[in-house]
């Protein structure tokens, strides 16, 4: 019954050392990708923060709009040396309304 208290009261104090160690990286990760963090919310990005907080991924959620052509199958060309109508010859369509550029950030 005492060795039960003890393992109980050595993982509480692990469980809790753990915990403070993940924070404290967390909050050095948000201290070293602040700058970039701001930058990229001005954008509009999605900011992502990886584990323990020491690592960012940012995405522009505007590629969500990009599709593959459905005339030209991403080809950009139905007949050689024609581009495609519909893309252009890019190959890509944009779904939907575009995304206003409003969250640009312009210094
Ligand atoms: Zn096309």
């Amino acid at each position: 019954m005492r060795a039960f208290h003890g393992t109980q009261q050595r993982d509480g104090q692990r469980r809790w050392g753990i915990g403070f160690l993940a924070d404290r990286l967390r909050a050095a990760g948000d201290r070293l990708f602040c700058s970039d963090d701001e930058r990229a919310i001005a954008y509009g990005w999605q900011v992502r923060s990886g584990r323990f907080g020491l690592s960012r991924t940012y995405r522009d959620p505007r590629f969500d709009q990009f599709a593959e052509c459905g005339f030209c199958h991403g080809w950009g060309s139905v007949f050689p040396g024609h581009p495609c109508v519909q893309c252009a010859g890019t190959g890509c369509i944009t779904m939907g309304e575009p995304l206003p550029d409003e969250g640009r950030l312009v210094r």
